[in-house]
């Protein structure tokens, strides 16, 4: 189906928890509530009950700051908090406590952007604010939403840090919001703020509209990955409707990750709808430019500079470097690697560049882990690049040594368990090389016209070993031969 008659136009309201937080938003519990019994990580503040009184956590405005600085925001030097108005059992107060950027409130921060590359094309995708809020409780659903008997209520996420980030909607295509999410993910992870990798950490909305046609949402995306699902459906269920003639309406579905569809959920709400007010338990926020000055001077280096430099330092090329430098512990592994070993230079670079980006992360993928996830050290991908350079090893033998990496075990060690070490011995090297030549005297002649042509010998014998002969030694062993016969200088 082409798009060229339906312009898309997406934007994404994304709700990161600060998972790097010690306590909550508003109170002393703590943040680390994943795996704890439920209800558990509570008080009287985010249980929300009477007479209890929030207290802003110092923490928090500092991450919110770093976040903003890293995308380029303006930062508003006084704002107060909002109630936002709606029940529902995950909300124990019936409001939630968020920011309102109308009516005389302010976002955290206006404005920023993040640049995305797609086929070599760059794109500012420009935001429109980002804001601090408290995460509700989680519902727990026996079954599905649609036909549990009963929800139970864990408030031990009831007001953990949120931090919202609303973009402009000037995203045309589910695979810009794909490189969206994935830029803004790699900036998260660099500014120390959160680990997106934990289960409920990410909560997508998405707005998604043909142009001149209704927007309807699409709520509750429960991970980066499933944001492109959600929007590629949407996209065709939209396009389906206009096509029958029908009209679109305003509302809110619900992304069913399991049967990959969007489902009716209501109609939209509108703001009005909320009744925003100011928190009155709550003190307007002033933060000043000494403040923000602090934060900015301690913020670590971004990817877009570490990607800047590892060009600079490694010569990589700017398409490795981008996507090195995406998650923060592949680009440790990296540098702590390649600087491991000495008679390292640019080529030892690109190749161990290469085994981390290509069959490094494309195992990790597969088994949905992460570098952290697994027992891997930068030694043994210094004794691959090492082993294939001298000739010890083939690639593909490396490649099929991943499973055992990934477990911990060095290089020597696997070849060793698996029979894969080299035949290195060189009499029966000589033997079968020997018994190569005599078979391929046709070669053997070619050898004296082009000296290629030794390639096919040394290939003749790894053949007769399964691939396991040393191909240095064969190599010195049939040269030696070629010579004693006097056939090459
Ligand atoms: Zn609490």
């Amino acid at each position: 189906m082409s798009n060229q008659n339906h312009k898309i136009m997406i934007g994404l309201e994304v709700h990161i928890q600060l998972t790097n937080l010690k306590s909550k938003l508003f109170c002393d519990c703590s943040n680390d509530y994943r795996g704890a019994e439920p209800n558990t990580h509570v008080c009287p503040i985010c249980l929300g009950l009477p007479g209890s009184l929030p207290v802003l956590n110092k923490e928090a405005v500092e991450f919110a700051t770093r976040l903003a600085i890293a995308l380029d925001c303006r930062i508003n030097h006084q704002f107060w908090f909002y109630r936002k108005n709606y029940h529902y059992p995950d909300l124990p107060k019936g409001f939630q406590i968020s920011q309102y950027n109308k009516a005389g409130g302010k976002a955290f921060a206006d404005g920023g952007k993040i640049t995305i590359k797609i086929n070599n094309h760059k794109k500012d995708i420009l935001l429109n604010r980002i804001h601090l809020e408290e995460d509700p409780a989680r519902l727990v659903h026996k079954g599905s939403i649609a036909t549990s008997p009963y929800t139970l209520v864990d408030y031990n996420r009831s007001g953990v840090c949120l931090i919202e980030i609303v973009t402009e909607p000037i995203i045309n295509s589910p695979e810009e919001a794909r490189e969206f999410l994935k830029q803004l993910k790699s900036i998260v992870q660099y500014s120390e703020i959160s680990n997106l990798d934990l289960q409920g950490s990410v909560r997508v909305d998405a707005n998604i509209s043909l142009k001149g046609h209704e927007r309807s949402e699409a709520k509750n995306i429960n991970s980066f990955k499933e944001v492109e699902r959600a929007l590629r459906h949407e996209i065709v269920r939209q396009k389906n409707i206009i096509k029958r003639g029908k009209s679109l309406i305003l509302e809110t579905r619900h992304w069913d990750e399991k049967r990959r569809i969007t489902i009716s959920l209501r109609k939209k709400e509108f703001e009005a709808d909320y009744r925003y007010f100011p928190e009155q338990d709550l003190p307007p926020i002033e933060i000043d430019d000494e403040f923000i000055d602090k934060v900015r001077n301690e913020l670590p280096e971004m990817p877009s500079e570490r990607s800047h430099r590892l060009i600079r330092e490694y010569d990589l090329s700017e398409f490795d470097s981008d996507n090195l430098v995406l998650d923060k512990n592949i680009a440790n592994f990296f540098e702590d690697g390649v600087n491991s070993d000495p008679s390292f230079g640019p080529n030892e670079y690109k190749q161990f560049c290469n085994w981390l980006m290509n069959t490094i992360l494309g195992w990790l993928n597969e088994h949905n882990m992460t570098i952290n996830d697994t027992k891997l050290y930068t030694k043994q991908v210094v004794d691959l690049v090492n082993y294939v350079k001298e000739g010890r090893i083939t690639t593909k033998i490396a490649k099929s040594l991943m499973v055992d990496l990934m477990q911990g075990d060095s290089v020597s060690k696997i070849l060793e368990k698996k029979g894969k070490a080299r035949i290195s011995d060189q009499k029966i090297i000589e033997q079968l090389s020997r018994e190569t030549i005599e078979e391929n005297p046709k070669i053997v002649e070619d050898c004296t016209k082009n000296s290629k042509a030794i390639e096919a010998l040394i290939g003749r014998v790894m053949k007769k070993t399964r691939g396991q002969a040393d191909p240095w030694i064969t190599r010195q062993i049939i040269l030696k031969l070629l010579r004693k016969m006097e056939m090459i200088d």
